[in-house]
């Protein structure tokens, strides 16, 4: 087993202006530690954020995807810590370490999207119970990206929403008297208490593998790629198998078949990866890995031995083909290059799932 890949350090904070300010705790999100020292001095997440910033309404935006520079300065002083110490709890830095083009306003790759609309969020946090019961309750960095679905620690699936009333995990609406973050804001179930189930070693090689690429030990096959390459070539990899999913050709059914690639038992609903749920995801990232694992000049011969049309692996729009990956697409057959958004390729799929994926993701907001 890999070891863990850790974000930030704990920091003790003995100079905050608040006298129960929580110390931020190894990995957390910058959301997580707001509302602990909230709940501590017996205060809604609200009235705190509205006491750091009067004139923003900070917990209607995705609060983890980083601040301003003025307000990291303002939080940072009354809590009495660094701006980068506020800094490491979000997760602008990674986003840009891992994306192939530069951040905007939209969905960031590889980061699980909240959908927030006033307080509430649709879906994007996880949690693993048992780290739940371990200690003092608080969500980490890790429980944001979309490649992670089990706890490198307990190596148990981790969880999205309440297993009592399966809304959304939104610590932001807790309020007192709860005092930690460890219980479902709407029916006060404490996570600690979910039944867990473990995974399997094969379920996590492509987060292993994506945590290790973030530590600079970027492989796909046996090519050297960087981060950002790296990253954009899964991106490709489980666009192609959504597609292949989805529209499985002669073609494309012998190329799963000859790289024992499975088809995606539950069907694609349509959502970009980032707004897919735990197990979802979980099963086409497994997929994705064993295609990845394969040497580039072996996939090479495969999609030319079954004439895989250029567009079957789509770039995303705004990206450039890594050199790393030139004799994959050069094997390819020619037409012109495709960019497509995220998700693209998918028009194909039933409305009924695309509504009803989408139906469940407001009703877990909105409860
Ligand atoms: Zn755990
Ligand atoms: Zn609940």
């Amino acid at each position: 087993m890999a070891t863990a890949y850790t974000w930030h350090p704990r920091v003790d904070l003995n100079h905050s202006v608040w006298p129960r300010t929580q110390p931020i705790m190894e990995d957390e999100l910058l959301t997580s530690w707001l509302v602990r020292t909230a709940l501590a001095h017996g205060c809604s997440p609200l009235a705190l954020t509205s006491i750091i910033w009067p004139k923003w309404r900070a917990l209607s935006c995705d609060l983890d995807r980083g601040l301003s520079s003025d307000r990291a300065s303002s939080l940072a002083s009354l809590a009495g810590c660094s701006v980068s110490e506020v800094s490491n709890c979000c997760l602008d830095s990674i986003a840009e370490a891992i994306s192939e083009r530069p951040i905007g306003k939209a969905t960031w790759p590889w980061i699980l999207v909240r959908g927030n609309r006033n307080l509430r969020s649709a879906a994007g946090l996880q949690l693993c119970p048992l780290c739940f019961a371990e200690g003092p309750p608080y969500y980490r960095i890790s429980g944001r990206l979309a490649w992670h679905f089990s706890c490198p620690r307990h190596q148990v699936w981790l969880i999205d929403r309440c297993p009592n009333c399966w809304t959304s995990l939104q610590p932001q609406r807790l309020l007192p008297p709860d005092q930690d973050c460890g219980a479902c804001h709407l029916c006060g179930y404490r996570f600690a208490l979910s039944p867990v189930e473990s995974t399997c070693e094969s379920d996590m090689l492509f987060q292993q593998a994506a945590d290790e690429c973030l530590s600079g030990h970027c492989v796909a096959g046996s090519q050297l790629m960087t981060t950002a390459d790296w990253f954009l070539w899964a991106r490709m990899v489980q666009s192609f198998i959504r597609c292949a999913s989805l529209h499985p050709t002669q073609s494309i059914s012998a190329i799963l078949r000859d790289l024992g690639v499975q088809m995606l038992a539950t069907s694609p609903s349509g959502l970009a990866l980032e707004a897919l749920a735990v197990r979802e995801r979980a099963e086409l990232l497994a997929q994705t890995w064993k295609v990845m694992s394969f040497d580039h000049e072996i996939l090479a011969q495969v999609f030319r031995a079954h004439a895989l049309s250029r567009s079957a692996l789509p770039l995303p729009r705004g990206c450039h083909a890594p050199s790393s990956i030139s004799g994959i697409l050069e094997a390819l057959q020619s037409g012109a290059s495709r960019h497509r958004k995220s998700g693209a390729g998918l028009h194909g799929v039933p409305n009924v799932a695309k509504a009803w994926a989408r139906l469940q993701r407001k009703f877990s907001r909105d409860g």
